[in-house]
């Protein structure tokens, strides 16, 4: 067996018990890629113990995907399927939650016209933001955790046949994800009470920004009015508390969309629907990433950061230590989910309206007046490493430490 079955359950155990803490009743909306299917049969079983109402897989397939790209009329690239999203939204209005498989090949897009790659995107987000705003305003209880497909881990492991690789990707999927420990529940909870620990510490401090220093790096992040740092578990608006993200080793915030200014280059390569970016370099000037260079993917990327006006903005900034435990693997996931988590990084797009003090009844407007920015896309990209010091910086100008060399400094 490529993939140890006991470790496929746990980890189905660890997206309800731990990810969702589904609610008896609750309906559940599952999206993955074909390949997951294993995993998804377990989640819907785990589901249904837990008492679900129903639960729904929606798969998409790789070679479904590709046909369009070589078949398709145009005028396909500027459609999506917005009644899908209409009703998942619905789904949610419902109270349904919302759990989605990462697991699809990171470079399926790669060999495609970048410019039908990007409208096609554009047209899906604009046709998801219904669902995605109650998914990033947290209204629901939403996790994502990840499947070793066969692409996926060649991609991680292109030294290892198809057989070794997909072993060495789920290992490292379940050493990441925490059930690898004799009690993956009670590991969860000891480390969502660390990360608490260190979001409370930076609440109580409220920078007004923070300052990066590094090789190729020296950039002020201001932080948005108001806003507060979470990590971890996290309770949604529907009263349930969850953990979004299986991996997590964040903490994060809001930052002011107009107080941005600086440079700073990509620590890691960023792969992001089907296509990898790397070696990163942005300016930014009053909040807006006026200038863009890598030495691979650039034009592609900014047509993505020009999805829309709130897309050159950040919507996230994110404290990892250089030493957790998905960054100590040295592997390089090729999937943000992990990535962003081995690093310190920021996100070009949508806030989390949830990052402020009193977020979740604060109307789009009171956002966007606090700094939050909107936009359809919402894109994490890393910029931390063992070369780099961040300082907070106070409302009066001071300054302290807050990580030397990628790590806490307290
Ligand atoms: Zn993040
Ligand atoms: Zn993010």
């Amino acid at each position: 067996m490529i993939i140890n079955p006991v470790k496929l359950d746990k980890l189905a155990q660890v997206a309800i018990k731990v990810g969702l803490q589904l609610a008896e009743g609750q309906d559940l909306v599952v999206t993955a890629p074909m390949t997951a299917a294993p995993l998804v049969r377990r989640i819907t079983e785990h589901a249904y113990k837990a008492g679900a109402g129903v639960v729904t897989a929606i798969y998409s397939d790789e070679e479904a995907t590709l046909a369009r790209y070589q078949h398709a009329h145009d005028a396909s690239f500027d459609k999506a399927a917005g009644w899908l999203y209409s009703g998942m939204a619905e789904a949610f209005k419902g109270n349904a939650a919302r759990l989605a498989i990462a697991g699809d090949n990171p470079m399926m897009l790669s060999g495609q016209d970048p410019d039908k790659v990007s409208r096609a995107q554009r047209a899906n987000s604009a046709a998801y933001k219904p669902a995605l705003q109650l998914i990033a305003g947290f209204d629901i209880n939403w996790n994502i955790v990840s499947y070793p497909s066969a692409a996926w881990a060649k991609l991680v492991f292109p030294n290892d046949s198809e057989e070794v690789a997909v072993g060495k990707l789920a290992d490292a999927i379940f050493k990441a994800s925490r059930v690898d420990a004799d009690d993956p529940i009670a590991a969860w909870a000891e480390h969502n009470a660390n990360l608490k620990a260190r979001w409370t510490w930076l609440n109580g401090k409220s920078f007004s920004a923070l300052k990066y220093t590094g090789p190729g790096t020296d950039l002020t992040v201001g932080l948005a009015d108001a806003h507060r740092w979470k990590g971890g578990a996290s309770e949604a608006k529907n009263g349930i508390t969850c953990n979004p993200n299986i991996p997590t080793e964040e903490v994060f915030t809001t930052p002011h969309r107009l107080r941005v200014d600086g440079y700073v280059v990509a620590t890691k390569p960023l792969s992001h629907n089907g296509m990898l970016i790397e070696e990163m370099q942005a300016r930014f000037e009053g909040g807006r990433l006026v200038e863009l260079k890598a030495s691979k993917g650039q034009d592609a990327f900014n047509k993505v950061l020009d999805t829309d006006e709130g897309g050159r903005h950040l919507g996230e900034v994110a404290l990892v230590p250089h030493s957790s435990p998905i960054s100590a693997s040295g592997i390089l996931f090729f999937n943000t989910l992990y990535d962003e988590n081995a690093s310190c990084h920021i996100a070009q797009g949508q806030c989390y309206s949830d990052c402020f003090v009193g977020g979740k009844d604060l109307t789009q407007a009171e956002i966007n007046a606090r700094g939050g920015n909107s936009s359809n896309i919402h894109i994490d990209w890393m910029i931390g490493s063992d070369k780099i010091d961040i300082d907070g910086v106070h409302v009066d100008g001071s300054v302290e430490p807050v990580m030397r060399k990628g790590e806490w400094a307290n």
